[in-house]
């Protein structure tokens, strides 16, 4: 595993922290926009990047996404709300399952520009309350699972769709939802498109062969239909590579790609949702090493903090890449806990045996009070762990920015 070393920025404020203020997330906020100016001059300018908010919704990875996305894509009332906060006047779609009432009452009186609408009871409930509200013109893309082409599942590591689950409507319901919205029976609500989030860990070529699949099957059910649709958005997934972190998903395939397909249905404007892949490689979980020991013939290192804080690792059964950088001073004068052997397993402070990091990392004299940086830890890291559990301080936060601001 080739782990990329973390930033200047994100060394210096780890190894400067005081013991007291770890563990930390760093996020390089510069690093940030260079690479999402990276992504969105791979896409071509006619395809709108609409960010996933639920990888990471901090308010600082928003702000900073504003110049390079056309809009957020928030799936409940709650990220709703912290978005349309945090981006103000910013585009926003609405997706997700289970929407309640509530929350798509709230989506209207905010104008939310597009709902993602998943099953034909959300559709009923979004035109009664758009009735009710008087709001007129609500667009709708109705959300599909539809049949993933060949085998572009087979490096996925996560499926949404291509087989049975709970997101989206199912094609049999297809013309019946395209039915209810173009013969008068739900007058406010507009139909644009169609959308669909098949699966995430995808490589570009099983992108672009889903995405292709995707817009075809949203021209036939037009041509059905005899109706036009402006929109297709073809979802998220596009992967990060945990054991291989230095190779990017190539953009630059995928954009050419993409130019290819709107260039064959120059009626429709192309969207994507990415998530992860935005965000991930921004973000660093940096800590220290309190405790090193021989269990049973293997190394143990028991750093502050834990999976409590950094869920990845235990969600996606990886070992997260990782930095140590050595500190020197050792302030006490007992010997040093040092590792003895080549390879060390990096666990947390939870009194269970799950709570593991990264396991066997090359970290031969690895010794009490060296701090480990943990990359790739800007998506789905912080925001979907259990940090109630145990009760351990949570961690702090910094946003290193270093462009200027106009
Ligand atoms: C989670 C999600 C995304 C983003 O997925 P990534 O794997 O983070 O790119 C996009 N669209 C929908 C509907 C999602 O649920």
């Amino acid at each position: 595993m080739t782990t990329p070393a973390p930033t200047p920025a994100v060394r210096d404020r780890t190894l400067s922290l005081p013991s007291h203020e770890l563990p930390a997330y760093v996020y390089d906020v510069s690093a940030l926009r260079t690479h999402a100016a990276t992504v969105r001059a791979a896409l071509p300018p006619s395809i709108e990047l609409y960010y996933a908010a639920k990888a990471n919704p901090e308010p600082e990875i928003l702000a900073a996404l504003g110049p390079y996305v056309d809009g957020y894509e928030v799936s409940s009332g709650g990220e709703l709300a912290h978005v349309r906060k945090a981006a103000p006047d910013r585009p926003l779609a609405f997706g997700g399952p289970g929407k309640t009432p509530a929350e798509i009452a709230s989506a209207l009186e905010l104008g939310v520009a597009r709902f993602h609408v998943e099953s034909i009871h959300e559709l009923h409930v979004l035109a009664a309350l758009a009735r009710r509200a008087d709001v007129r013109d609500v667009g709708v893309l109705l959300r599909f699972n539809l049949p993933v082409p060949g085998d572009s599942l087979a490096d996925s590591s996560l499926a949404m769709g291509g087989r049975p689950t709970p997101f989206g409507l199912d094609p049999a319901d297809a013309d019946t939802a395209v039915r209810l919205l173009t013969d008068g029976t739900h007058p406010h609500l507009r139909l644009l498109g169609v959308h669909a989030h098949l699966a995430s860990g995808l490589h570009a070529p099983a992108q672009l062969a889903i995405a292709a699949s995707i817009v075809t099957w949203a021209a036939d059910l037009a041509a059905r239909h005899r109706v036009r649709l402006a929109e297709v958005n073809v979802g998220g997934g596009m992967t990060v590579d945990y054991a291989a972190p230095d190779q990017l998903f190539d953009w630059a395939a995928y954009g050419t790609g993409l130019a290819r397909l709107a260039v064959a249905h120059p009626d429709l404007t192309l969207r994507i949702e990415p998530g992860r892949a935005l965000t991930a490689y921004c973000g660093w979980y940096v800590t220290q090493v309190l405790d090193v020991k021989l269990s049973h013939g293997e190394e143990f290192a028991v750093v502050r903090g834990g999976t409590h804080h950094l869920r990845t690792p235990a969600t996606k059964n990886h070992d997260q890449p990782c930095t140590v950088l050595p500190v020197d001073a050792w302030p006490h004068p007992w010997p040093r806990p040092t590792a003895q052997h080549s390879r060390v397993t990096l666990t947390g402070q939870l009194c269970t045996p799950k709570d593991l990091l990264s396991r066997h990392v090359p970290a031969p004299g690895l010794r009490a009070g060296d701090r480990v940086a943990f990359a790739l830890a800007g998506a789905y890291a912080w925001n979907i762990s259990h940090h109630d559990f145990l009760m351990h301080p949570r961690p702090t936060f910094h946003f290193l920015d270093r462009t200027p601001q106009t």
